[in-house]
Formats: C-alpha cells, structure tokens, sequence
C-alpha cells in the first residue's frame, strides 16, 4: 500500500500553499501537501510547530488565511465543521461526564437524527469494534484512562466519517498502554480502510502507527516521507536530529562522485567514505550524520584504518536493559554515541569507562548532509 508512489493515485486531502497567520504570527507558512485516501499520516514537529493549526483547517475549526484546503476534490472553504466528512478526536477526549458510555457514543447521531434503531446497531457495532460492549451502561468516570481513549474514539468513529483527525490522541496514556494502544490505532484503521490524519510529537508514535510522516518546523514541513526513510535518509540536520539519535560530524567534502562521497572531519572524525548520490561540490561544507546502532565498537584498532574509522576513550556508559549506549569522545574533543545490543546476561561489559576504543562503520551506514 503505496499511493503515494503511483503518480495515478487521486489526492485524497490537499493543502494547496496554505498561510495561516494568527495576527501577525504565521502559523502554518506556505505549506503544500498532499495526503492520500486510507493512508494513515503523521505530523510530526515540536510544540507550536502548526501541527494542529494543520488539522483544524481540515476540520473546519480554523480556515486557511491564503492557499486552499481540498478534500476529495472538493475545496472546504466555507463549509462548516458538521457538514465535512471529518470527525476530530481530542487528548481530553471530552466525554460527557453524566451520559453513559453508549449515550456518548450515541451523542452524534441523535443530532444527526438518526433514527432511534439505527442509532442502538450503530451504537453496538462501535462498542464492539472498540471491544468496550459489557462496558456500555458505565459512566466516563467508572472507567480507566485506556477506556475512556476508546470511547472517544468509538464516538469520533459512530458518524463514519472519511477522515478521522486525532490530536495527540494517546498523550493522556501511560506508556505501555500507549504503546498497546498504537498497535490497536493501525489495526482499527485498516479494518475500516479510513484515512487517519495524527498529531503527534512523539517520534516513536508517529513512527509506529503511519504510513507516512510529515516532520514540521515553524509552520513549514522539512520531509514527507515513510518512517524508514526518514530514519534513515533524513534529508536535513533538523529531520535527522528531531528523529531518533544520531551523531553529526561536521567536515569538508573532498570528492563527490556518482554515488560515493569523502568527506574530511578532521581531527577527531578523520576520513569518511559513503555511498550516496547528492549535488554537492568539493569544498562545500557537511555533516556526516550516523546513528549510534550502525557503529561497530571495538578494544581492537581494525586493520586497515584508514577510512571509516575513528579512535576515542569511552567516557560514559549507559545501560538501558536491551542495548549499552556507549559516549566517545573523540581526540578533537567532540563526542560519538554507539550503541551496543546486550545479547548476553552478562552484568560486567567487556568495554568499560576509559578504555580506548574504535569505532568503525561500513559506507552504507551513514549519510552526508548538506543542511
Ligand atoms: P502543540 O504540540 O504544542 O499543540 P502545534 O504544533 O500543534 O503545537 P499549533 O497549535 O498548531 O502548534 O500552534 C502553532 C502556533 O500558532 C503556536 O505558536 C500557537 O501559539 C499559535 N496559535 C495557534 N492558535 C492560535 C490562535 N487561535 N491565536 C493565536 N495564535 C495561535
């Protein structure tokens, strides 16, 4: 499932360049994105970065003040929240606190007037779908965190709408169950072959429920692409470092070739050789950028080290159960994390503090950034 790829697939939500400008404050700047039917996206950013000014133009609670907003086809301008094909489910839920269960769920269709016979099988089928049937007579505060999140969601999904909008859906909840939770979310989403549109600053959420991500900064979107890639080849400083861990050692480009690059960090990084294509120039400015897990460390100088390969002492461990992080510090005075996977019971790591070691990668592992 891969719309986004086959330049035939319709757009399914669209902001054509939207400006959304608060007073004098732009909040969402000159953004254009295209979202595509029963994708489940992810907007990705720090707090105040516009990721739910995005969402409240798609649901209608905010409108673009330049550019357009399009949901299949047609342009939202002007047409009403209740009147779009969107349901946006908030953190605080925002249950009803004297209604049941069954009577929060059924709060949008008796508006909708539905009739009475319909409202109780859609009401069932949504109590079903969110496994919360013996439940349905309790009031919201008879019920744990979890199920609370599950009949906010049953609600936003009893209109059936084409989009389902979720702001931080999953902040109130602790981890685990968060974590739980996530795997419920993409379950639910491909059952009912919706498009799921999440807010969200968690990296690892939003990684972990989409099929895209978009990584916003200031108003403007710096990558669109699938959790992999940007994992993987994040496109800037700002996308790599926002997602995960990862080292950055500024240098200078010597050689760019068609796929291989060198570049020189000097002093505590040494030489760097990777295979990538990008349009850069020898001379230009870099930032080899690495993730901790795809260095090898070693109590051994490697044989041949002269790409590849940087020497440091070992001057903070941390023990995080299933992997080590392991902090280098480099002879230039800068520092490299790697991490270790801990694949034996072994208390004692056979790599302590203030021991020299090196450090090697092979020239897929990392990649060279120019912004
Ligand atoms: P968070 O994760 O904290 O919710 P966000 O990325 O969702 O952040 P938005 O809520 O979209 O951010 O807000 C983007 C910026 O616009 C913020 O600086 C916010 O203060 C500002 N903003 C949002 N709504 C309004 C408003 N109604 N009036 C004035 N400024 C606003």
């Amino acid at each position: 499932f891969a719309p986004w790829r086959d330049p035939a697939s319709a757009p399914f939500i669209e902001f054509r360049n939207v400006t959304k400008r608060f007073g004098d404050f732009v909040a969402v700047d000159d953004l254009t994105l295209t979202i595509y039917e029963r994708e489940f996206f992810a907007l990705l950013g720090p707090s105040g970065c516009g990721k739910t000014t995005l969402m409240r133009m798609v649901a209608g609670f905010d409108e673009p003040t330049v550019g357009e907003v399009l949901l299949d086809g047609q342009n939202l301008a002007g047409v009403p929240p209740y009147r779009r094909p969107t349901n946006m489910m908030f953190q605080s839920y925002a249950l009803f606190p004297h209604m049941t269960v069954e009577a929060n769920i059924a709060f949008g269709l008796k508006q909708d007037r539905m009739p009475k016979a319909d409202i109780a099988t859609r009401v069932e089928e949504m109590l079903a779908l969110v496994k919360l049937t013996p439940f349905a007579k309790r009031k919201p505060h008879q019920l744990s965190g979890g199920q609370k999140q599950r009949v906010a969601l049953a609600r936003s999904l009893a209109r059936k709408p084409k989009v389902l909008l979720l702001d931080e859906p999953l902040g109130a909840l602790d981890k685990k169950l968060r974590e739980d939770t996530q795997f419920e979310l993409v379950d639910l989403q491909q059952k009912l072959g919706l498009t799921f549109l999440i807010v969200t600053h968690d990296q690892e959420e939003a990684m972990t429920v989409a099929d895209r991500v978009a990584v916003m900064d200031q108003g403007r979107i710096i990558q669109v692409a699938t959790p992999a890639e940007v994992y993987e080849q994040p496109n800037s400083r700002y996308v790599a470092d926002f997602i995960g861990d990862i080292n950055l050692l500024e240098g200078r480009i010597t050689v760019c070739n068609d796929g291989f690059i060198r570049l020189d960090c000097g002093v505590g990084g040494g030489t760097v050789e990777v295979d990538q294509t990008m349009d850069a120039t020898p001379g230009e400015n870099g930032w080899f950028a690495i993730r901790p897990e795809k260095m090898t460390l070693s109590l051994d100088p490697p044989e041949n080290p002269t790409v590849n390969c940087i020497a440091g002492d070992v001057w903070d461990i941390g023990y995080l159960g299933d992997v080590s992080i392991y902090h280098v510090r480099l002879a230039g005075g800068a520092t490299v994390k790697a991490t270790v996977t801990n694949r034996t019971r072994l208390v004692e790591r056979p790599i302590s503090w203030d021991d020299k070691v090196w450090l090697t990668w092979p020239r897929d592992a990392g990649i060279v950034l120019t912004r």
